[in-house]
């Protein structure tokens, strides 16, 4: 009792020396608050799409393999089955929450990142939809881009997601052969251009032990970025692999 009150009282020294601000709204936080105050903290726009297969993120990924299969004159009647989508929160370009993610990926938060990608793995490790996954990979960097950062933000997330839900991280399989130029101010057609044939599967990887794989990315907004994944595990996973994705923001419009 007397540790946790001096504990306590640390805390509350550090913060008046060191205040510490919401991520969300910039309110200093009390010395209970970890990372949102309590406002934010109950006011996070969740998804739930977990608990639902058909969810506007699915369908909206689900409509790029379709759109992908048809522009590649693929056989429709290889039916691959219907990728499941699920992002913790709804994130929007003029709302709060976006701090989220740039926090994580810009100012090198990575307690942030762990913080919610715990969130989001206990999410995906209680719904029915993703008992099954045998890999989760997320999207890679440049190697180039990785050393200039230290770190890559969907890897921190997959690290908790892997933990959470106890299936293998795989870093292994997929890999970034070029670098691209920054999605955030480019166009949808523009985006899908700058990310396609991005990425590649390693050589020598064995798919035959794999029938679910989850793809970590930090933010859905156009779904350019996943879909380039996707296509490049497409290439040696057969159709019947289910490649589904997960994410912390999902933006409805983008
Ligand atoms: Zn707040």
């Amino acid at each position: 009792m007397i540790a946790k009150q001096i504990l306590h009282a640390l805390k509350s020294l550090a913060d008046l020396l060191a205040p510490r601000e919401c991520v969300v709204c910039g309110h200093i936080l009390a010395p209970e608050e970890k990372h949102l105050c309590l406002y934010c903290l109950n006011d996070i726009p969740y998804t739930r799409f977990e608990g639902r297969t058909h969810n506007p993120m699915a369908d909206k990924f689900n409509s790029k393999i379709e759109e992908g299969r048809s522009s590649a004159n693929r056989e429709s009647s290889a039916r691959e089955p219907y990728a499941y989508a699920t992002a913790l929160f709804f994130y929007s370009h003029n709302a709060g929450f976006r701090h989220i993610p740039y926090q994580i990926k810009y100012h090198g938060n990575l307690r942030i990142g762990r913080f919610f990608g715990k969130a989001l793995g206990e999410r995906i490790a209680s719904s029915p939809h993703f008992q099954d996954i045998d890999a989760i990979i997320p999207v890679p960097l440049h190697w180039a881009r990785r050393l200039k950062r230290g770190y890559n933000q969907a890897e921190i997330l997959a690290v908790e997601i892997a933990q959470a839900t106890g299936k293998p991280l795989r870093t292994d399989i997929l890999m970034r052969k070029r670098r691209t130029v920054t999605q955030t101010k480019l166009s949808v057609e523009a985006k899908t251009r700058n990310v396609a044939g991005a990425f590649s599967v390693r050589p020598g990887i064995k798919t035959t032990d794999l029938s679910h794989i989850l793809l970590v990315d930090d933010v859905f907004t156009t779904g350019s970025t996943l879909m380039a994944c996707f296509t490049a595990l497409r290439t040696v996973f057969p159709p019947d692999v289910r490649i589904s994705v997960a994410t912390l923001g999902f933006v409805g419009e983008g």
